[in-house]
């Protein structure tokens, strides 16, 4: 039996970051919970990723945009850890996200409002659902998803409400990790560069072959490289780490 869940939203978009996240969860024996708009996808993929792995796996419906939803998918889950199938949340990673790939001038208010709720207001409310039972057990790991977009502007993806959504994950991170330091629970972001995964579609060759040539390594990230960072922060190993920033960017923001 795995000793303890990791909750990962917007894990069911199978070749997203949120699934290779629950993934590498799951190989390294964590139990995974995964929350994402579609419940019956969120199921489907937890269930493939648990008889993949051998660990208890569950999906849920929750849009992170709001509070009662995030609250339903969270009593789901206790009410499994209190049922004895699953284990303690030990972890939990905000990766749910959508971009704006709109010019300043073309953006409306809906662009932003939205933009900002599921990118900042998502991970603040899942963040306040599943915190107080690991501050409570006195251990827990929350890693919080960025971008680069945050620290040197939107690139050719991000653009405005992205880049401000994504820079107030940062804030997030390390004011709440100061804030409960001393709890056993650390609070940490990364922030990738460009990774391979959907969320790029619809970009052009153009926009393709810029990003490339914008990377000193060469080549785009895939999803596991940025989830192996995510499982780390998430370890017992990372005791130490709390408030930082893990830049994931092949070269591309050196600062
Ligand atoms: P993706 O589109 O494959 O995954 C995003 C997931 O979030 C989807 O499963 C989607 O259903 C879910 N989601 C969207 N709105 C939601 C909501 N309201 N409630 C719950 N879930 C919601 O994209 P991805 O590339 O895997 O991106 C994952 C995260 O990584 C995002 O936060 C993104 O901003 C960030 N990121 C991506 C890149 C990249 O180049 N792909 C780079 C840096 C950061």
């Amino acid at each position: 039996m795995s000793e303890l869940t990791a909750v990962i939203t917007g894990a069911a978009s199978e070749r997203g970051i949120g699934a290779a996240t629950a993934r590498r969860y799951a190989s390294e024996g964590w139990a995974v919970v995964i929350l994402d708009l579609d419940g019956e996808r969120s199921a489907k993929v937890a269930a493939d990723i648990g008889n993949q792995y051998a660990v208890p796996a569950f999906g849920y419906t929750a849009d992170v945009t709001s509070e009662e939803s995030v609250l339903e998918a969270q009593r789901a889950v206790a009410a499994e850890v209190a049922a004895g199938n699953l284990p303690p949340v030990g972890a939990l990673a905000n990766i749910a996200g959508i971009t704006s790939p709109v010019p300043f001038l073309e953006t409306t208010l809906d662009i932003w409002n939205t933009v900002m709720a599921v990118n900042a207001t998502g991970t603040y409310l899942v963040t306040k659902a599943f915190l107080p039972d690991m501050i409570e057990r006195g251990w827990g790991r929350i890693v919080n998803m960025s971008s680069v977009s945050a620290q040197r502007g939107g690139g050719v993806f991000g653009k405005v409400p992205y880049s401000s959504a994504k820079a107030a994950i940062l804030g997030f991170t390390k004011a709440l990790a100061r804030e409960i330091a001393d709890t056993g629970v650390t609070v940490n972001a990364v922030t990738p560069g460009a990774v391979d995964t959907d969320i790029r579609v619809g970009s052009t060759d153009e926009q393709e072959a810029k990003l490339a040539k914008d990377i000193p390594v060469g080549r785009t990230a895939t999803t596991d490289e940025v989830a192996a960072v995510i499982t780390f922060l998430s370890s017992r190993d990372a005791s130490y780490l709390t408030g930082t920033t893990v830049d994931i960017n092949g070269g591309s923001h050196i600062h």
